[in-house]
């Protein structure tokens, strides 16, 4: 299958009307992110998106809005789990970029997703997901992932492993210290 190329939108030849918001309805490609080495993808990986544009000045106000579902493998267990998001981006894009030595923290959004006055919105949205994502994708919260002895997964059955002996001693210190 053809690989899919990122959505993108051409800013810079957009009407520049002071404060005049515009909206667009569009077809966005979201990417496969790679977390933790494992692959996670976007099912359906086109989503409706809603792009909202406000001229103000040196560049466009924009926000973005859509809602996706993240698949891949639970961190603890590996058992297909899936996270759903709901996203809005909000960023402010140059349409000129000023020289180099000018280029401040500010300018940051525009030097990551604008080329050539076109917005890569499929970047632009990778990086609004990343900052949503909670630090484990788990199939359910209290997943109780994989034995570390057998690999049994804990959800389905009770192995009956043994705890090594070195975290037997560990809680019976504990077990010591709290008498
Ligand atoms: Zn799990
Ligand atoms: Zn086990």
């Amino acid at each position: 299958m053809p690989a899919h190329k990122p959505t993108t939108f051409d800013l810079a030849s957009q009407p520049r009307e002071l404060g005049a918001e515009r909206t667009f309805e569009l077809g966005l490609y979201l990417p496969p992110l790679k977390l933790a080495g494992q692959d996670y993808g976007f099912v359906p990986d086109v989503v409706p998106a809603r792009l909202a544009l406000t001229y103000a000045g040196e560049g466009f106000a924009a926000t973005m809005q859509f809602n996706c579902r993240l698949e891949g493998a639970c961190w603890r267990c590996l058992e297909p789990a899936d996270l759903d998001l709901d996203v809005t981006a909000r960023d402010y894009f140059e349409t000129k970029l000023p020289p180099v030595e000018e280029i401040g923290e500010e300018e940051e959004a525009s030097l990551w997703f604008m080329e050539d006055g076109s917005l890569n919105l499929s970047e632009w949205a990778r990086s609004a997901i990343a900052e949503l994502l909670p630090p484990q994708i788990l199939c359910r919260e209290d997943c109780r992932g994989l034995c570390p002895q057998c690999g049994s997964n804990l959800n389905f059955e009770e192995c009956g492993c043994q705890p090594p002996v070195e975290e037997r001693w560990g809680r019976l210190r504990e077990w010591k210290a709290a008498d």
